[in-house]
């Protein structure tokens, strides 16, 4: 009899397990959209377009792929949490650009040569973005762009007057408490290619790191005070740039000590730091 008296019940129940299983599921499946977004992680427009000598550094083995300067500061974005990045490489990625990208970053970083061909009102977003806040970030050749806009070469601090040097050498970190060299001590030896700089001066800038001129024939540079200085910051308007010379060749972008003199100078210039 007791048979009789449950046996009607079980599907009843087995009916309400199931539609309980169906609204977890919904539920699941509906709680990924309530649920509160991460906040966006700021971007950093990485431009490493070559108008005129082209680094190894930022070339892609093909269009689809990134090279080792475009993987390097994505990885140091993604590991560190810090930035994503958006990569501007070929004639085109720059041609179409608009200025309301300006609007969507919160810092541009260049390694680029010659003139990279952003139309005149983007290019004028960008000195206008950087005037107002923005970061601006230049590596090696940044200083190799642009020489015939005025204000960009003022934005960045110097202009490129060729690289007497390329070998070990060692360099002075001037500003040891900066987030960008505090790990490289009083100073280090590096091989690297070796810019000297002209439209520049000590006070414009606030210098992070120079060559040592004892470590080079300084006989082979322009400059009759041997002030080589191959890092510094400076603020333009209520902007922060930083510029760092080095990062000619592969073995520097794989160097640990420059990955994080790289990662902390885009994080200031960001002004996460
Ligand atoms: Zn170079």
């Amino acid at each position: 009899m007791c048979d009789v008296v449950t046996a009607p019940r079980r599907p009843a129940l087995r009916r309400g397990a199931r539609l309980g299983l169906l609204l977890l599921a919904a539920v699941l499946a509906w709680a990924p959209d309530a649920s509160p977004q991460a906040p966006a992680r700021p971007r950093l427009l990485m431009v490493t377009y070559s108008g005129g000598y082209q680094h190894d550094v930022v070339r892609r083995a093909s269009p689809d792929r990134r090279s080792l300067a475009e993987q390097t500061a994505e990885d140091l974005g993604a590991q560190s949490g810090a930035f994503d990045v958006t990569r501007l490489y070929s004639r085109e990625d720059v041609e179409r650009l608009s200025a309301d990208i300006f609007t969507k970053v919160r810092a541009v970083l260049f390694y680029t040569t010659g003139a990279p061909p952003f139309r005149p009102e983007v290019r004028q977003a960008l000195l206008r973005f950087v005037q107002r806040g923005g970061g601006f970030v230049g590596v090696h050749c940044a200083t190799d762009t642009w020489y015939e806009v005025p204000e960009y070469g003022e934005l960045v601090g110097a202009y490129f007057d060729g690289h007497p040097w390329t070998q070990r050498v060692r360099l002075v970190v001037e500003d040891p408490t900066h987030s960008s060299t505090k790990h490289l001590g009083p100073g280090f030896e590096i091989t690297d290619e070796i810019y000297q700089f002209r439209s520049w001066s000590r006070d414009k800038v606030h210098v992070l790191l120079r060559l040592d001129p004892s470590s080079v024939d300084v006989g082979k540079g322009k400059r009759a005070d041997q002030d080589y200085a191959l890092s510094w910051i400076r603020h333009h308007g209520r902007g922060r740039v930083f510029y760092t010379a080095l990062g000619h060749g592969r073995e520097v972008w794989e160097d640990e000590r420059f990955r994080r003199h790289l990662l902390e100078g885009i994080r200031w210039a960001i002004g996460a730091r």
